[in-house]
């Protein structure tokens, strides 16, 4: 006989991470394809030499940095092992009964669903609407007296939606001030809105609202594992109860450290980026897809059941895309010759004859 397992895991979805191949192009993982910068390597290897030191648990240095940045006080960040985790702390510190609810647009973050249901509390999803993009009316109307966390994607992983401040803003007035509201903001970076939303700002009055960003994305430190919250001290306290002792590693704190402080050189490199995805949007508009705007370093197919087929394809063309079930593909904005690799795929004859015939 095998140990006992939890049955209920059995329904749910392992987190299905990009794909990786040796000598393939890469678009699965919405990484930058930029190396470390020389300040933040060195930081990384002066760190490395003290690793027979456990960690600072509460990162005091990086969060300090972390409030400087932002204007706030310390004790209004957490550090997580990326903001995946503080997404299933949050969950935690959130939901005990199976009736506690997790309320989220779907399709979102592939995580949301994985941590409500490890968690024993009951994801709660609200289609986007037409255009791929949050209905947050439909949302606000959602949410019911066993809601415990509205998830916000802003902007939406994988559809590269994003919402103004404005919008924003209506919906934090619609919403229960009991009931959490999480703004996931790992793209931030690469958004360009005039009506710029940035959590901090529009939590700042509102001790319901709590803002995630991580170092994953625009600051290149996927492999490292950090994110970080904003919000409420109260909320920042629990958050550091259910916390996994040590786990944000000292390499982690240390290149965060060195990459806030490189900041500029860092957030510059987005708008190669941004270029890159408009770039690719405007190809593939010409060619006759369905692309909507993008507020993030990817874009959104929406090819519906044909997805997978099509994820398929592009990699035996020589590029990793990442399908989601039968709604879309997602396409990381790599290195330009990268995305003119899947541009030549997705551009060609038969691929549109095949796809979009
Ligand atoms: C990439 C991503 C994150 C960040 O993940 P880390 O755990 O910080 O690497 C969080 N939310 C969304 C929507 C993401 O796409």
């Amino acid at each position: 006989m095998s140990a006992h397992i939890r049955p209920d895991l059995d329904a749910i979805p392992a987190y299905v991470a990009g794909r990786n191949q040796p000598g393939v192009v890469k678009l699965a993982s919405n990484e930058t394809t930029f190396p470390p910068l020389p300040s933040v390597a060195k930081a990384i290897a002066e760190a490395a030499e003290l690793v027979n030191r456990y960690p600072d648990n509460s990162a005091i240095e990086l969060r300090t940095a972390i409030a400087e940045f932002h204007g706030v006080e310390v004790a209004n960040v957490a550090a997580g092992c990326g903001s995946v985790a503080i997404c299933q702390e949050l969950v935690q510190i959130t939901c005990l009964a199976p009736t506690d609810e997790v309320l989220f647009a779907w399709r979102s973050f592939e995580a949301y669903p994985i941590v409500a249901q490890v968690a024993g509390a009951k994801a709660v999803q609200v289609s986007l609407d037409g255009e791929y993009a949050h209905d947050l009316d439909a949302l606000a109307a959602a949410v019911t007296p066993n809601t415990r966390v509205v998830i916000v994607c802003n902007p939406n992983n994988p559809t590269g939606t994003a919402l103004g401040a404005a919008a924003i803003t209506r919906f934090l007035d619609a919403v229960p001030t009991d009931v959490l509201v999480v703004l996931d903001e790992a793209y931030y970076e690469y958004m360009r809105l005039d009506d710029h939303p940035n959590g901090v700002e529009l939590g700042r009055d509102r001790p319901n609202v709590l803002v995630l960003r991580t170092f994953s994305k625009a600051y290149g430190l996927a492999g490292l594992r950090v994110g970080y919250a904003v919000g409420d001290p109260r909320v920042i306290t629990a958050l550091m109860k259910v916390h996994i002792p040590f786990s944000v590693n000292r390499v982690a704190q240390a290149a965060a450290i060195a990459s806030l402080e490189a900041r500029h050189e860092l957030l510059e490199r987005t708008d190669a980026v941004v270029a890159e995805r408009d770039r690719m949007r405007d190809a593939l508009l010409a060619a006759g897809y369905l692309v909507p705007v993008s507020s993030s370093n990817f874009v959104w197919l929406p090819l519906g059941a044909r997805s997978a087929e099509y994820g398929a394809a592009s990699a035996e063309a020589g590029v990793l895309i990442r399908p989601y079930g039968a709604d879309g593909v997602r396409v990381t904005a790599g290195d330009p010759h990268e995305n003119d690799l899947f541009l030549s795929f997705a551009t060609a004859p038969e691929t549109l004859a095949r796809f979009l015939g």
